[in-house]
């Protein structure tokens, strides 16, 4: 679980920041301390509690039909008998009809760190350090990469992101991602198109050689190269499962992996490895568990699975980029509308955030939402809706109150923009 730890250190990180940033509005204030060792019990002390809470409740007696192994289990041979058969650790091997595979994913580690002299971080370890650490060396460029360097960086320690691509967020829409890349740079020392040569031990921290020829030090390094699904941990040939070419175990839009009794949900099938699409393939699998292999109830929807980042500004998008629904051959209308030019934003004094709509223009329907600035991830909800519920754009912006002088005015805006556009 990386979500809501990560968000509770995004938090405390915005507030610094904000702080440090008054001066725009005319707010001189110092951030005089920072209690690292505070915030980080405050999250764990948190985060921790509810999953105790929560393995004290399948073991307990409210729920007497659940046994609960915390050990690494994998796939016995079949036998013929119509039940699969999972050994594990201890050599316990428990059998079922139906088995549901929710074994998530693992962070990627670069042989150059697994190999390197350098201790380094991935996102499990990084968020329980003792003190904080004064320069953070981020090898990365997507969300858990710029979340941390975010983090860090909010409460008051250098950054050097280390990219290997000419961009940060690359799989965000070029206008989103490029923009993000540059309001970074102004932060952190970004270093792109680079990669890690070497590394070493240094004192207590570290140093890092890069293909430019440079040398980074540091006190803590984070790997945060991308997440492999761990398909590869349950000896799926055992019983006829083969993984695809991205290393997920193939499911349909039931969650039935080609198998029959075994089903898939999360990181380790999903082409969209996130929090909230576990959650609903879960309940998707729940409901077919119960209707039955052979008629399952319902399907998985995976047509507009948004996703955040929890940055500062935030990130957040739903649907195709406008590279990708031109290659698909949509004809788009596309409309930016920035803060700058909203009533809230000015009171913001938001000179950079935008939010980007794409459009199909022979059915006035949305098909792709982007936004960067404040609250992105919470503005971004409205698109959400309006492509859940096929809303065309024109009716969505007019069929409808919107707050004066809110910043959803900033959606409302970027929709009737479109109309130019069409
Ligand atoms: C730093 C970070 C930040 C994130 N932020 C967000 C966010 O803001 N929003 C969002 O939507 N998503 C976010 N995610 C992604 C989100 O955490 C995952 O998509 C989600 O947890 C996937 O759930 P899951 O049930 O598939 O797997 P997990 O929650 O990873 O659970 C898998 C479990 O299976 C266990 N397991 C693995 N292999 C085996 C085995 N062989 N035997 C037994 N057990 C096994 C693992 O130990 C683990 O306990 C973030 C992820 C990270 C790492």
């Amino acid at each position: 679980m990386g979500c809501i730890p990560t968000k509770m250190f995004v938090y405390p990180a915005d507030v610094a920041l904000e702080a440090r940033e008054g001066g725009t509005v005319g707010i001189d204030a110092d951030v005089t301390g920072v209690r690292w060792r505070d915030i980080r019990d405050r999250v764990f002390g948190r985060v921790d509690r509810y999953a105790a809470g929560g393995l004290r409740y399948r073991e307990g007696d409210r729920c007497p039909n659940v046994t609960v192994f915390q050990q690494e289990a994998w796939f016995l041979p079949e036998s013929g008998d119509g039940l699969h058969r999972l050994e594990l650790a201890d050599g316990t091997v428990v059998a079922g009809r139906d088995i549901v595979l929710s074994a998530g994913s693992r962070p990627v580690i670069p042989s150059v760190f697994r190999d390197g002299a350098a201790p380094f971080h991935t996102n499990d370890t990084i968020m329980r350090l003792d003190e904080l650490p004064r320069r953070v060396i981020v090898v990365g460029s997507g969300y858990i990469a710029a979340e941390f360097a975010h983090v860090f960086h909010g409460l008051g320690s250098e950054i050097t992101v280390i990219a290997r691509g000419p961009r940060l967020l690359r799989s965000q829409d070029d206008t989103i991602s490029e923009l993000f890349t540059s309001l970074a740079s102004e932060k952190w020392d970004v270093r792109l198109d680079t990669e890690v040569t070497a590394t070493r031990a240094v004192g207590d921290g570290v140093e890092v050689d890069l293909t430019d020829g440079s040398t980074v030090p540091g006190d803590v390094l984070l790997v945060a190269t991308g997440r492999v699904p761990n398909g590869d941990t349950l000896a799926l040939s055992a019983i006829g499962i083969e993984l695809d070419d991205a290393g997920r175990v193939p499911v349909d839009q039931y969650q039935r992996t080609p198998v029959r009794g075994v089903w898939a949900l999360g990181d380790v099938s999903t082409p969209y490895p996130l929090r909230h699409v576990a959650n609903h393939e879960a309940r998707v699998t729940a409901a077919n568990l119960l209707s039955g292999w052979d008629e399952p109830a319902e399907a998985t929807d995976h047509r507009f699975v948004p996703g955040a980042v929890f940055t500062h500004p935030q990130v957040a998008s739903v649907g195709l980029t406008e590279a990708v629904a031109r290659a698909q051959g949509i004809d788009v209308a596309v409309a930016e509308q920035k803060y700058a030019d909203i009533a809230y934003g000015w009171a913001m004094a938001d000179a950079e955030g935008v939010c980007k709509l794409i459009a199909d223009r022979s059915t006035g329907l949305l098909v792709g939402a982007h936004i960067l600035g404040h609250q992105a991830s919470a503005l971004i909800q409205s698109a959400i809706t309006a492509m859940s519920f096929s809303i065309p754009a024109q009716e969505f912006a007019r069929g409808q109150y919107w707050i004066h002088p809110a910043l959803p005015e900033l959606v409302e805006n970027a929709l009737l923009g479109l109309a130019n556009d069409a």
